[in-house]
């Protein structure tokens, strides 16, 4: 299928839970230098038309949703093309974002995308920008936020915060911000020490039990809050991870398991690897986005 027939495919949207999802780092350039980043390794990237290539492999394969993530993927200059492209495909798009980039994109995030992620890893200028490594971050967000109370911003969203040994103390405060504003979904992502996040290890490791104490704590306190949980061990295996060069992957430990590449092979066989524990992979999305309205 060329890029153009694609045009004339567009359907309804249908229910994508129990269908298979894929991410996609579409760059690992980002303006922004997290010291817990899990992508982080400079890598080669896809030309706009291999880019479509890879969406119709999915769209071809049966996927139902796809997550643009990176690196920063606002940051490449074809990005509006190809969150189109994944909208024309039927694909339920969902665009991970460091948000600095975010109000130079307003209208095509507001046409093509489903589902926004967004991150906030501190109730206040110091806790998350600390994480974060750029000063004014949190005020950024804090704009962000505003943008989704007044309805200006139309996909559903989920925040998502990395619990690391840093901002644990934290995760309550940034709660309490988020209980007013009308989001989908709040996920908790265990540090995991990937990349540049396995060389700050130390800094920022986390143990199993005190991440499962602070989100049954959360979890609690929030009850209006949809929290979603990602643990080191949730998310071995059930991650469909396509690089900017087009091999696939999948965490595991404390390294990535290539399974293929999404450029050569179609998605449904690559989906097929025994590292892919497709259970996982399937709720992985369903619990992240399967929610109902809030606002
Ligand atoms: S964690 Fe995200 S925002 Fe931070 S350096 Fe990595 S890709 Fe960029």
């Amino acid at each position: 299928m060329t890029p153009d027939s694609l045009v004339g495919t567009v359907m309804t949207k249908v229910d994508v839970r129990g269908f298979p999802s894929a991410d996609w780092q579409i760059t690992t350039r980002c303006n922004m230098v997290c010291g817990f980043c899990f992508g982080s390794e400079r890598s080669a990237e896809l030309n706009t038309e291999q880019a479509k290539i890879v969406l119709d492999n999915l769209v071809q394969s049966g996927f139902k949703s796809i997550g643009f993530t990176g690196g920063e993927p606002l940051i490449r200059r074809d990005i509006d093309e190809l969150l189109k492209h994944a909208y024309l495909g039927n694909l339920e798009l969902v665009l991970s974002t460091n948000g600095t980039l975010l109000f130079e994109h307003l209208e095509p995030i507001n046409l093509y995308v489903d589902w926004l992620g967004l991150p906030l890893d501190g109730y206040n200028p110091n806790t998350n920008d600390s994480m974060r490594s750029l000063p004014g971050h949190f005020a950024k967000m804090m704009k962000i936020l505003d943008l989704i109370r007044d309805k200006t911003l139309l996909p559903k969203i989920k925040i998502g915060t990395v619990v690391s040994k840093l901002n644990v103390n934290h995760v309550e405060g940034i709660g309490s911000i988020l209980e007013d504003v009308p989001i989908q979904t709040w996920k908790l992502y265990q540090f995991t020490p990937l990349e540049r996040g396995r060389e700050n290890k130390e800094l920022f490791t986390l143990q199993d039990a005190v991440f499962e104490e602070i989100s049954n704590r959360v979890r609690e306190r929030f009850p209006k809050l949809h929290i979603v949980v990602s643990s080191i061990k949730d998310r071995e295996g059930s991650y469909f991870l396509i690089k900017p060069d087009g091999s696939v992957v999948t965490p595991y430990g404390e390294q990535y398991l290539t399974i293929g590449n999404i450029l050569r092979t179609s998605a449904k066989v690559i989906l097929l690897h025994p590292h892919i524990r497709q259970a996982f992979h399937f709720k992985n999305f369903v619990d992240t986005y399967s929610v109902g309205e809030r606002m």
